[in-house]
């Protein structure tokens, strides 16, 4: 529910609400508007009604929130929100602020996996130099089989802070379980929660409960409504800095490594306000299709690109067929920052 307070009530009155709402079994997040305050009151609404609520002092309406993820919503959020990475006092200031969901479209690019000190200094260098704004790879990597490489774990993500000082590019890495959250947010300016995880429901918690930002990825078999109320999971936390991340889903097709769809990008937008990125690696998983997909992605609407890029594909570790050079890296961003012109946003 939403409760929606008249122009000029007081923080008073705001801050007797909250305590009501909390004793009736209801979670206030509350949102300080220039001109009016609203609450929204989320948990099981059957403990209440909405003339209840009404009467709440300086209450002036109460208004339903008809979706079933609520501080995801346009309904209680109409506007899009933005939000910056890189530079908190909780991870390391050396970073570059970037923000998602701005009219800039922010390119997050890297090799799929931390292989190595140089690698990633390498690769760093150069996704900066071609106008990346952030850099991401992965330290620990959630493989098919455990027989493949596992990631260099905590020695990673030491390489990643060594290449945040080198270059200013905040760091974005995965984080597979709750119990490396604390390790994971020691380090990365944004935690990666993959498609494998979507709905592990402790790691979204877990990752509600932090300060650093979160890049939440769509499971690959979910639904538009269960990618939204996963989100919310990580809201309710009390961490809003979720910024969602289309990266193909399972079909029946298989010359493609997944079906990038595409068509949610602008669906979600209809829906939430936060910013929205476009995976096209993962998305089709095949290089030769990635500069389409990624142009395509700019033009419908996405608010980040995320990229992989090696300095060598055919030696990468992980995901080399559908990792760009740093040649086809470059040439694909000075073609999307055309397409970005064209419909009144940058890169
Ligand atoms: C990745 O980003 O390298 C990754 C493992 O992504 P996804 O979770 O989308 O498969
Ligand atoms: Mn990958």
């Amino acid at each position: 529910m939403i409760l929606v307070f008249k122009a000029g009530s007081s923080r008073e009155q705001v801050t007797h609400a909250e305590e009501r709402l909390r004793e009736i079994g209801l979670e206030p997040h509350t949102l300080l508007g220039v001109e009016r305050t609203v609450i929204a009151a989320v948990g099981d609404e059957r403990v209440t009604t909405a003339e209840q609520l009404a009467s709440i002092p300086g209450v002036e309406k109460v208004l339903p929130i008809l979706a079933p993820y609520k501080l995801a919503s346009r309904e209680l959020i109409p506007t899009p929100t933005t939000f910056t990475i890189g530079g908190d006092s909780e991870v390391k200031p050396c970073a570059t602020r970037v923000t998602f969901g701005g009219s800039f479209i922010p390119v997050v690019a890297g090799p799929c996996s931390v292989e190595g000190r140089s690698q990633l200094l390498e690769v760093a260098h150069a996704v900066k130099e071609a106008g990346a704004s952030a850099l991401r790879a992965g330290a620990f990597k959630p493989r098919t089989s455990p027989y493949q490489f596992q990631g260099l774990a905590e020695e990673g993500l030491e390489y990643l802070a060594e290449a945040r000082e080198a270059t200013g590019l905040p760091i974005i890495t995965e984080v597979l379980t709750p119990s490396d959250v604390p390790l994971v947010a020691k380090y990365a300016d944004c935690l990666q929660i993959g498609t494998r995880n979507m709905q592990n429901f402790l790691l979204l918690r877990a990752c509600g409960q932090v300060k650093n930002p979160v890049l939440l990825k769509r499971g690959m078999s979910a639904t538009l409504e269960e990618y939204l109320l996963a989100a919310e999971y990580v809201l309710t936390g009390g961490n809003k800095r979720v910024m969602l991340c289309e990266r193909g889903i399972r079909t029946f097709e298989n010359y493609v490594r997944n079906t990038f769809a595409l068509a949610v990008i602008p669906a979600l937008k209809e829906k939430t306000h936060l910013p929205i990125l476009a995976d096209p690696s993962h998305g089709t998983g095949v290089r030769s299709l990635v500069p389409a997909m990624t142009r395509a992605s700019v033009a419908c609407g996405a608010d980040g690109i995320l990229i992989e890029v090696h300095p060598n594909p055919e030696k990468a570790m992980t995901d080399g067929a559908q990792t760009l050079s740093v040649k086809d890296f470059e040439k694909l961003m000075k073609e999307c920052r055309a397409v970005a012109q064209a419909i009144g946003r940058s890169m």
